[in-house]
Order: structure tokens, then sequence, then C-alpha cells
């Protein structure tokens, strides 16, 4: 297979709007005839279904949770990037393309990236315009604060719950499409497979989580918006929710998966504190802003941070960093943290903990103004760990926070099945390697209100779309493969929870392919994922049926698919021969301990396809054109 990623030709600056005038229109009248799917009411989303509905097609918007305001985006803390210069300090459209590329660690294709920080500034229009409460400067314009990987400040926030003001945005907007009629929001249902007919997506089977009656759904297009897959790992900062399945079926229907094993760890997690516990906790990265990274210079330095001198402390992120200090992207972080608690100087019981200390900025802006800009952070850490950060130093851990990968997408943001449009988290594009902070909700929001509105027409006024009746072999296949599974699942009747299972495999994946890698190590993981994946069909305990709400049903299927993924990611992992980003291969690294790409081999999206249950999977490459930013050593120093 060839992949055409439709980059449009000539200048970048010119490629979307080139691209918007070649591709084209749905006459207004003949919106309505057309049927869509959005699976997923995050912001991506939420904000696509709201788009649509408004331009006047038929959409069917579906979501796992009870209602779209409690997708997973309503977690994220710290901000939105946009490319609008409000500080006057050097930002520009192209400042944000160039960062974000050299953040993603040039393993992103250069055309989405510099679309992304084009539209970037229209997002925060569009939110405005929908009464998201930005935080203001005193004069009332719009106030900006600073995230890794970026000397300017770029990031609009509100307060550390950005990404709940901007989902009551998109849900707003999404509600009013559902009271126009153009929108049917179906919440508590879990799409289990997609439908493939003559090589082209027409719709799901769906899952009624409260009585768990199957259901088919027919459409023109369906659009993938169903977050990221970090819960792979088990423990990660994603909501308990989160998961890979609609794009791990998708992917067995034949949408390639691009850079699996590309998962971000974040640097400022709370650190696990025992084996009982089942999810992290962020500490948003707009905390180092104005928090200070240290450890003891001495190894085991058993004090407590307070009484350790201010010479004896090692602020080894503005030692080795000078440039960016503690605003470097999330991958030199993590990596440094871990580096050090390696070698002994970690803190906290467990010695894997480095201090985030805000002593300094409280002395210099006054325990208000921190109180002001970070309060809600700093509350949810005491309630957690029961220690006062304004009086003692946060500790914090890198954790699993994100994933770069997941199902590959053109241009366009169509899968490799026509008709498959994947957005957010969930697709593979823009972040490369790498995701800078505060450019996750900037992407699903672009994809939502300003990308799918353009691509998803161009498809629908260029193709036909002859009626499918539920009675479609197709069809039935796909409604025979859930119930299959569903009846698999339960007739085991094992002696081991789903939650023991999930905790083991996630161990494995941190161990082996976590924040460093060896070609040694994910051998040794992919041996025991399948090991540990025969016992699950073997040994899962699943209780109560599946005609009734089932949360253990419903975890059990989708640690199923971990374990499919979680092999990929290995594999994925273990075929990329050089160190980028998140992807730290130990063998591959700098004299100083950065990581080691290698252009001339591994420049390329690696997407893989599916080929049955025991064959390996595919690869096949799209190569990666750098004619703006040139791929270099990447320095934050
Ligand atoms: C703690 C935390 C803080 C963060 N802070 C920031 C930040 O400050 N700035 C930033 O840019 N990014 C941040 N991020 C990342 C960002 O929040 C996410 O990448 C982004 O919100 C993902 O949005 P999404 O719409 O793609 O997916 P989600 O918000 O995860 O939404 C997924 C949707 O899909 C639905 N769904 C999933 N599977 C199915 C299925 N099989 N059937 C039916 N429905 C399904 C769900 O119900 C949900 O509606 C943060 C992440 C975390 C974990």
């Amino acid at each position: 297979m060839t992949l055409d990623a439709k980059i449009p030709s000539g200048p970048i600056e010119q490629a979307w709007a080139k691209a918007c005038f070649d591709m084209k229109l749905v006459n207004p009248a003949n919106k309505r005839k057309h049927s869509l799917i959005v699976v997923g009411s995050g912001l991506a989303g939420g904000s696509a279904a709201a788009s649509l509905g408004e331009l006047g097609y038929n959409v069917k918007c579906f979501c796992f949770q009870d209602s779209p305001r409690r997708a997973h985006s309503i977690a994220a803390q710290g901000g939105i990037n946009a490319a609008k210069n409000y500080p006057n300090d050097g930002e520009s459209v192209y400042r944000l393309f160039y960062d974000t590329v050299k953040g993603g660690d040039f393993r992103a294709r250069e055309a989405n990236v510099y679309r992304l920080a084009e539209v970037s500034g229209k997002i925060i229009d569009q939110c405005v315009a929908q009464g998201v409460p930005f935080a203001r400067e005193y004069g009332g314009s719009l106030s900006n604060r600073s995230f890794g990987g970026a000397q300017v400040s770029r990031t609009f926030y509100a307060r550390g719950q950005t990404g709940q003001q901007l989902l009551l945005g998109a849900y707003q907007a999404l509600e009013r499409q559902v009271q126009a009629g153009s929108v049917t929001m179906i919440p508590r249902h879990e799409m289990l497979d997609l439908i493939v007919i003559d090589g082209r997506a027409r719709g799901i089977v769906a899952r009624d989580l409260v009585n768990g009656k199957l259901s088919v759904h027919i459409a023109d297009a369906v659009i993938l918006a169903t977050g990221g897959y970090g819960n792979a790992y088990y423990l990660s900062t994603n909501a308990k929710g989160s998961n890979a399945t609609a794009i791990w079926r998708a992917y067995k229907r034949g949408a390639l998966f691009a850079n699996p094993c590309f998962t971000q760890i974040h640097p400022t997690c709370i650190p696990v504190s025992g084996d009982y516990q089942s999810k992290l906790t962020l500490m948003s990265e707009s905390l180092r802003n104005d928090g200070r990274i240290w450890v003891p210079k001495k190894k085991g330095d058993p004090r407590p941070p307070n009484q350790i001198p201010e010479e004896e402390r090692d602020y080894y992120l503005e030692r080795r960093y000078p440039s960016f200090g503690n605003l470097v992207p999330r991958d030199v972080a993590s990596r440094n943290a871990k580096a050090l608690c390696d070698e002994g100087y970690g803190v906290g019981k467990t010695g894997l903990g480095v201090y985030l200390d805000f002593s300094e900025a409280i002395n210099r802006l006054g325990e208000k103004t921190v109180r002001e800009r970070y309060g809600n952070l700093f509350d949810m850490y005491q309630r957690i760990t029961d220690e006062d950060p304004y009086k003692v130093p946060m500790r914090i851990y890198p954790a699993i926070h994100y994933t770069m990968g997941g199902l590959w997408v053109d241009y366009e943001l169509q899968s490799t099945i026509p008709g498959l449009f994947v957005l957010g988290e969930a697709n593979f594009s823009d972040h490369g390697a790498n995701r800078l902070g505060a450019s996750a909700l900037m992407q699903g929001l672009s994809d939502g209100y300003f990308v799918i509105p353009y691509t998803v027409g161009n498809y629908l006024a260029t193709n036909k779309f002859p009626k499918v009746e539920e009675s479609n072999a197709e069809v039935q296949s796909s409604v025979a493969v859930v119930k299959q599974k569903i009846d698999k699942l339960l007739s085991i009747k094992g002696k081991r929870t789903v939650d023991s299972f999930h905790r083991e495999l996630g161990k494995i994946l941190w161990d082996y392919c976590g924040m460093a890698r060896t070609a040694q190590g994910l051998e040794t993981a992919i041996g025991k994922i399948r090991a540990l994946r025969e016992e699950y069909w073997k040994n899962v305990t699943v209780a109560g049926t599946g005609d009734d709400l089932n949360e253990s049903l419903e975890k059990a299927g989708r640690v199923a698919d971990y374990f499919e993924l979680a092999e990929l990611i290995c594999i994925d992992a273990r075929d990329r021969n050089e160190s980028c980003g998140g992807h730290f291969r130990e063998e591959y690294q700098t004299p100083d301990g950065e990581a080691q790409r290698d252009d001339e081999h591994y420049s390329y999206v690696a997407a893989w396809g599916y080929k049955g249950p025991d064959a390996p999977p595919e690869l096949t490459k799209e190569p990666l054109e750098f004619h703006y930013v040139h791929p270099s050593q990447r320095s934050y120093k």
C-alpha cells in the first residue's frame, strides 16, 4: 500500500486556503440529505458535531458517558495555544509552526502543523464568542502564559480549568444543534465495531450501556473523535473511562494505525503511592511558569526540603538548559527527572520524585497571586497528598499522559478507510514524537471547528451513497463479531479480575516501553504480553450478564483490545531504531543523554496494518519531508 497524505502543492502558507478552495462543496439544500456519525463528544467530537449540525447535516453523536460534559477533555487544566501575539513577545503563526515541528522532534507532517498554527487564532475568537471565560489582564485583554518548548507566552487559559470551560462552550454549541434537530445525541452508548461496505465506512455497531442492547447505525461517513489510549498503561493521568476500543476496532477493519509507540510521559504528576492506586493525577505544566524543579545535591538526603539550604539544591533543568529552564518540553523534563531518580537523587518515600517548589514565586508575587493563578491545582494536590504546597514543595514524577500515535489520517483527516475520518487525540497527526503542552486542545478544536466541516463536505460531494439495509451481510457480520466477543468474555468465568490483568499489562508496558526502551526489553515485553493475553482469554472473570449495566463487561472488552494494542506499541518501538521525542531507546542517545534521531533511516510515519489474529502487522511508511523547518538536533540549552 502507498499512503497519499494529500498535501496540497505550493507554498505552505497558502496550502489550506488552496485546499479549501479546491474542495467540492455540498449545496446547502442537499446537506440535510446526508447523514453523519460522530463518535465522541469531547472537544474534538463535540466541536465537530456542533459545526456539522450548524451546516445542516443530519448528525448522530455518540458518547459512553451520560453527558458530553463528562468527556475526558474536561480534565485539561493548563491552557490552549494560539498564535495571537497579544503580549507582543515575538509570536507568529510561523513561530508556533516552527516550535511544534521542532517540539515533535521532526516526526510530524509539516503541512498539518502549519494549518494548525494558522487556524489557532480563530479557535480563540470562536471560544470567546461562545463565552468561554479566559483569564484576562486588568485592561480586559486576554491573558497568556508560557508552556514547555516555547520562549513566548501563547497559552490562553481559564485558571486550571481550561478544558472544562472550552468543553462547556462546545457543549452549548452542540446542545443548540440538538435543540434545532440537526444533531441527535446518543449518550451511554459504546461503539464496538465499524461497518465497512464496499470498502467505505458506512456505520457503527453500538451497545447501549444501560440495557446491553446492540444497535446498528448507518450513515454516509463516520467520524471518530474517541480520544487517546494512554490507559493501556493502566496508571495514567487519563480519565478511567478513556479507552482505545473504537480506534482499535477500526484498525481491525482496515484503518492503519500510525506511530503507536509515540506515547507522552508528563513530567509533573503526583507520584505513585501504592499498589492499590488506579489512577494518577496531573499537576499542570502551567505550574512550571512559576514553580522551580530541584533535587538535593546529596544522594538520599533525608532532610525535609525546607531544611535543605539553597546552595545544596540542584535546580537541574535551569542548570542544564539555561535558555528554557523549567520550561523545556515534556520529554526532556521527564527524562531528566528519571535519570536523577535512577542515580539516587530522588525524594519522597519511594525515591521516585523531584521537588516542584513555589517558595521563590510566593516571595516574589505573594501567596494571593499564586493562589489566583493555580489555586485549584494546589487544592487538588493538598487533598491527594495531605501536604500544603504553599508551605512545602510539591513532589512530582513523570507519568503516562497523552498518545501522539493514533489512526493514520491524511491532510483531510481521512483514514485509510474512505469515509472514516479521525479527529483529536484519536488520530496521529500534528504532534510528531512529542506533543508540546497546550497543543492538544488546539488540535482537537482545530480539527472539529475548522477542518472537518470542509473535508467531510468534499468527501460527501464527490461520492455516491447507495442505501444500506440492516440485513446487509457486512452489517450482520459486524453485529455477529461484537456478539461473539461479548459472549466469549462472559463465558470464561475464570479466577482473575479484569483489573488485575490490566494492572499487570500496564506494568509490563511501563517497565519495558515507558520512559526508556531497549530492543531486548521490548522483545521481553512482547513475549510477556502474549503470555498474559493467552491467560486472559482462559482465566478472566466477568461478573453479571450482557443484558444489563455491566461495567465489568465494558472494561473486559477494552482490556482485550489493550492487549492487542500493547503488542503493537512494542512492535513499533522495537522497529524504530532511533530515539525521538517521547520514544527514548537507550541504545540511541547523544553523549549528554539526549534523544539521538536517525533521520536517514527513520524520517517517516510508521503506519501499521492489521493482517489477522495470527499474522504480524504490516508496516507502511509515509516519508516525511521538511521544506521549512530543517531537522537538527533539538537544543533547549
Ligand atoms: C489531566 C489532563 C490534563 C490535560 N491538560 C491539557 C491542557 O491543559 N492543554 C492541552 O492542550 N491538553 C491537555 N490535555 C490533553 C487533552 O485534554 C486531550 O488530549 C483532549 O482533551 C482529548 O480530546 P478528544 O476530544 O480527542 O477526546 P476526549 O475528550 O477523550 O473525548 C473522547 C470522547 O469519545 C467518546 N468515546 C470514546 N470511545 C468511545 C466508544 N467506543 N463509543 C462511544 N463513545 C466513545 C467519549 O465518551 C468522549 O465523548 C490534558 C490531558 C489530561 C489527561
